[in-house]
């Protein structure tokens, strides 16, 4: 629809939309004035997520899971839907697979009726254990297609493969970005992410649980700026397809990042070791050159202002028990 203004309302559908990444994106289009579908099946998602946003008209949300076909007549489709935690993608690995590869496949059979243009939400686990760092889009990967972790990595991998066939095979308009750690608030608190887990045990007084000796390297991305990458992205013009790495390039052991969080909240909490999950990345970094280029975007909240914003989250979900800790926040 045209406004006045010569806006262009958009009927936007977004999968995964009552989840972490997929519910900051509803409100962001709503704020943009676009009329929302969120389609999800609450599997690690949560209607309080996006019970704020019924007070729009323009915002309406369907249980359904996107593995079984689904019919929209929608001008732009983000696919977001699929569990994001080892934790969660790997407690029914063949469900991940199916939403991945079945659920891609249903989007890109509705953006192919409706030409409508069609965002893929992949990964950096694309790269699997990388040999090459940072690493770059044209970056293969190293991916073991056999271990726990491959529900989820080959699934996506796929998932873009059938987005770029789909747009080589029928001109589909798509947009595929690789997502690197994002974290922030409505994270699930048990989702088991570094970050959740981080700030919850930190809160709780509880030991936080470093997996081998902390030395493996991430890279954390603030919510609010990741969304920033995906609208940029939906706007670009039809030849730009991605993939684009989204992410920040501030890498940190996660020792280091247990240590920020363990100043920020003030917590006594020790560190202990616990054994590296099999196929854990030993580091992890984007090359957001391309993301630079194409989108002129980057990254613009610091860690520490974004872990800020998180522990505030989630010392409010927890009953306020930071101001329950005897010692104060050094951060
Ligand atoms: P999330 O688990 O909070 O959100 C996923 C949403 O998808 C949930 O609301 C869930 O209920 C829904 N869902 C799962 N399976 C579904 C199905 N079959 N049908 C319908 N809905 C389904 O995770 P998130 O962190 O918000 O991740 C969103 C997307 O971004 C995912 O595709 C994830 O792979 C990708 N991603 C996230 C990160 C990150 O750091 N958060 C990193 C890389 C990629
Ligand atoms: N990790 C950790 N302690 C935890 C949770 C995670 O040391 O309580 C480590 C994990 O082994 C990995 C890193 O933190 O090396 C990031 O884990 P996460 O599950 O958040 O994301 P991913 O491995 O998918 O990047």
């Amino acid at each position: 629809m045209l406004s006045e203004t010569g806006f262009v309302r958009k009927r936007v559908l977004v999968t995964g939309g009552a989840g972490f990444l997929g519910s900051h994106l509803c409100e962001r289009l709503l704020a943009d004035g676009h009329d929302v579908l969120c389609v999800d099946n609450y599997f690690t998602g949560a209607k309080d997520n996006i019970a704020p946003l019924f007070a729009s008209a323009n915002f309406e949300a369907l249980r359904h899971d996107i593995s079984t076909p689904l019919m929209a007549e929608v001008d732009e489709i983000y696919n977001l839907a699929c569990p994001a935690s080892p934790r969660h993608y790997q407690y029914d690995p063949v469900q991940t697979l199916k939403t991945s590869v079945l659920g891609a496949i249903h989007m890109l059979g509705i953006a192919r009726r409706t030409g409508a243009r069609a965002f893929q939400a992949s990964t950096s686990e694309v790269y699997g254990d990388p040999d090459v760092h940072p690493q770059p889009e044209d970056y293969c990967g190293n991916v073991n297609p056999l271990g726990p972790r491959a529900c989820y990595d080959e699934g996506k991998r796929c998932a873009e493969t059938l987005f770029f066939d789909h747009r080589r095979k029928h001109g589909t308009s798509i947009k595929v970005v690789r997502i690197f750690n994002t974290y922030g608030p409505r994270m699930h608190p048990e989702d088991g992410r570094v970050v959740s887990n981080f700030i919850t045990q930190a809160l709780r007084g509880q030991d936080i649980t470093l997996y081998g000796d902390g030395s493996q390297t991430r890279a954390f991305c603030y919510v609010s700026d990741m969304i920033e990458g995906f609208v940029r992205m939906m706007r670009t013009p039809d030849d730009v397809t991605g993939p684009v790495n989204l992410g920040n390039p501030h890498e940190l052991t996660v020792r280091d990042l247990a240590e920020r969080i363990l100043a920020l909240t003030g917590s006594r909490s020790k560190l202990v070791f616990a054994a590296l999950p099999q196929d854990d990345p030993t580091q992890r970094c984007p090359d957001i050159g391309r993301a630079k280029a194409l989108l002129d975007w980057q990254p613009t909240v610091e860690l520490d202002e974004g872990l800020t914003r998180t522990i505030a989250y989630f010392d409010a979900l927890l009953g306020g028990r930071r101001a329950r800790l005897s010692v104060p926040a050094t951060g």
